[in-house]
């Protein structure tokens, strides 16, 4: 049975054109005809008449194979016609009485098969001698009827009527196959044409969702943008961050939109590439923890982890794809899921010595999707209840994309769900074991991370470091010390740039940080001299520009003026311990254990009625949260006041210096928390910078006031704590 449908498959394929098809089913029947009429003569008649037949059917034969196995279906085709036309109806119509009996009708039968398996100009010819050949037999039978075998009486009604039927019948079998190839062809096409038409409005909804999509985030970057442009003067460091950070989440989302879309296309035209490497299980999940647990946070939706603690730690697979998959369920978990909870289930199985099918599951208690609609999920492009889920943007893309991931991947995906209940999405994925040491448990492990990281980040120790800071203002250089002081470095200070090229010339320091506005010579013209004397000993030393100029491209700028790196002020004790970890020499380095550092909230609030114009939080934050550190600071700055000063450059009108004033005014102001006058500082240092004179003489006077309120204000905050 099974042969018998390969041989039937092998002739009629769908990919062979009509005229092939009907020469196969024309060559078989013969085929079949000839053994039988073979088989008969043998047994009937003579054995010269057999080997005639013999020779036909393996024309026959020949044919077939022709056709079947080399496509010469021309070859095949004239072959065939021939013999059947110029051979074989010839002689059975001498045999057989010429014009009185059936074979007139077999001529005509011979001259349609003509037509039907031949094309184009072989076709003509082929008719045109078939037709001669046939009208050649019929004038030879009129003039020389000696030549036709005379039949018996009866014989011509019996042959005619049975010629008309076989012809007729084998006529309309043909018309038959032909009418069902067809109807199958214009089925298909009709089929092909409906899964164009949704293909094409899946495309047309995906390019509306698309281009809202990613119209979202580009709207966000030009707008935040716009405003950064627009305020880059007035805005303070900590505004530039929260615009910088509202670009960079904007730009993320956009950045991972295009890659799904161009994932898809690698996808589709088979150019993605499975790139396996080494792992630690752990890294995975801790990162698609991290990122689902702020946003089912920010949804108040219960988010567990419920991971087999023998699962490897540390296996060899294509890990991008891997995290890929997971975070895609866990996005949509969190996504399609308005109350509840969502759970991200990792377990594992053994399928051989060194290889698991890592189980990963993502469970939630979401919206749930229709029976009707599972087809349809995994399809490029395709959202689902639409109307339901109108409010929730997608491009339908992601689980269409994580199917491909996991199938490239070997593995298989899977999905459960009831709807309105909630929804089970599942992947298999086959991954090499390089670590079969269990994992353990997460949340344990995940606690023991945290505490690192931390640890990491407060605790640096470099005893044997020697630092230099230089700058004017003492203020600057106090929160400097005391951060550094932490480390056990030894920490020199200079006032000025002169001071440091002297220091320089006398002490190897490990690091140095050097203030940008100094007055006379400030920190570039220092590094300058720095660079130009090449007989110091800080030749090699990492300078660090300390500056308030936290401005888009001052980084930039700064490393083109040569300074190896810059850090803003007000110091962040992040970011001075991250310059620290990067500068300071390896070997120079210690991490030690966390260290407390709690806000004490009574106290800040006792602060707050000290003194009432003061952002506390904001001056303890730049004080380490130590009361003592802040009042002492609080100190300084009175001590520090440049009112006299700054009064001196307004008459003299020396505004280069008043503009270096004015600069560590905000600065000194900022650190303590005196905001307000921070930014009036700010604005007088820019209008000296832009030369805007009449800005400095219509607002100096009122500035200065604020200034001597706000300083006896702190002097009076001062004396309450005696
Ligand atoms: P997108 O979320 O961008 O629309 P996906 O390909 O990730 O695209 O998902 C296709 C569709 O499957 C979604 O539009 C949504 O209707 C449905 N879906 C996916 N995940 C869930 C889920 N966890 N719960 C309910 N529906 C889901």
């Amino acid at each position: 049975m099974t042969i018998l449908k390969k041989v039937l498959e092998k002739l009629f394929r769908e990919e062979l054109d009509i005229h092939h098809r009907l020469l196969n089913l024309i060559l078989s029947a013969a085929l079949i005809g000839g053994v039988v009429s073979f088989a008969t003569t043998l047994a009937l008649e003579s054995f010269l008449s057999a080997a005639v037949v013999a020779v036909l059917l393996f024309v026959v034969l020949f044919s077939l194979y022709l056709s079947v196995f080399h496509n010469q279906v021309k070859v095949a085709a004239i072959l065939i016609t021939s013999m059947a036309n110029m051979v074989i109806f010839p002689w059975m119509y001498f045999c057989s009485g010429g014009l009185y009996g059936g074979m007139p009708i077999w001529f005509v039968l011979g001259l349609i098969f003509t037509w039907l398996i031949l094309k184009g100009t072989v076709c003509y010819c082929m008719y045109a001698l078939n037709l001669v050949a046939m009208i050649g037999c019929i004038l030879l039978g009129i003039y020389h009827p000696e030549l036709l075998v005379q039949m018996p009486d009866g014989y011509m009604e019996r042959d005619i009527i049975q010629a008309m039927v076989i012809v007729s019948c084998i006529i309309g079998v043909i018309f038959q196959y032909q009418t069902h190839v067809y109807e199958k062809q214009r089925q298909k096409i009709m089929e092909q044409d409906e899964q164009l038409r949704i293909a094409n409005q899946a495309k047309s909804q995906f390019l509306a969702n698309m281009s809202h999509e990613i119209r979202t985030p580009i709207n966000g970057i030009v707008g935040m943008n716009a405003v950064l442009l627009k305020n880059c003067d007035t805005c303070d460091a900590e505004e530039i961050r929260e615009y910088a950070k509202n670009i960079q989440s904007a730009s993320q989302t956009l950045l991972s939109i295009v890659n799904d879309i161009l994932d898809i296309s690698k996808i589709e035209s088979g150019k993605m590439e499975i790139i396996p490497m080494e792992y630690e299980l752990f890294s995975i999940l801790n990162d698609c923890y991290n990122m689902t647990k702020a946003r089912a946070n920010a949804k108040d939706l219960d988010f567990e982890l419920e991971v087999d603690s023998k699962v490897p730690s540390m296996l060899y697979g294509d890990e991008v794809h891997v995290r890929q998959v997971i975070n895609n369920f866990l996005s949509n978990a969190v996504k399609y899921t308005k109350e509840g909870q969502v759970i991200l289930r990792m377990g594992y199985e053994w399928v051989e010595k060194d290889k698991i099918l890592l189980k990963i599951e993502v469970e939630d208690t979401g919206v749930g999707i229709r029976k009707s609609d599972m087809d349809k999920l995994f399809l490029n492009f395709t959202r689902v209840d639409e109307q339901k889920n109108r409010s929730i943007e997608g491009t339908g893309l992601g689980l269409s994309l994580t199917k491909n991931l996991v199938e490239l991947m070997g593995g298989k995906i899977h999905v459960t769900s009831e709807y309105g209940k909630g929804s089970v999405f599942s992947a298999v994925i086959p991954q090499q074991v390089v670590n079969a040491e269990p994992l353990g448990g997460f949340a344990q492990k995940y606690q023991q991370f945290v505490h690192t990281a931390e640890t990491n980040l407060h605790t640096l120790l470099a005893p044997e470091a020697k630092i230099l800071v230089v700058d004017d203002v003492e203020m600057n250089i106090k929160v400097a010390q005391s951060y550094l002081k932490q480390t056990g470095a030894r920490v020199d200070t200079a006032y000025s740039g002169a001071e440091c090229l002297r220091m320089i010339g006398k002490e190897r320091y490990d690091i140095i940080f050097l203030d940008h506005m100094m007055p006379e010579m400030d920190g570039i013209d220092t590094l300058k001299a720095m660079k130009q004397s090449r007989t110091h000993l800080n030749v090699e030393t990492p300078v660090i520009v300390l500056t308030a100029n936290v401005i888009a491209g001052a980084r930039e700028k700064y490393l083109e003026e040569g300074f190896s790196d810059y850090l803003s002020k007000p110091i962040h004790e992040e970011q001075l311990m991250e310059i620290l970890c990067k500068y300071l020499p390896k070997e120079l380095i210690e991490m030690k254990e966390s260290k407390e550092q709690a806000t004490d909230t009574g106290k800040q609030r006792t602060l707050a009625e000290r003194f009432p114009t003061l952002n506390i939080e904001l001056g303890m934050n730049y004080c380490m949260n130590d009361e003592a550190f802040f009042l002492e600071m609080v100190e300084t700055y009175i001590r520090g006041e440049k009112r006299e000063v700054l009064e001196k450059e307004y008459a003299e009108e020396s505004w280069k210096n008043y503009q270096v004033h004015t600069h560590s005014l905000k600065s000194t102001s900022l650190n303590i928390g005196a905001e307000t006058l921070s930014e009036h500082a700010k604005a007088l240092e820019f209008a000296a910078k832009e030369e805007n004179y009449p800005y400095i003489r219509e607002h100096h006077a009122e500035v200065m006031k604020e200034y001597e309120e706000l300083l006896k204000e702190l002097q009076k905050g001062m004396e309450a704590a005696e």
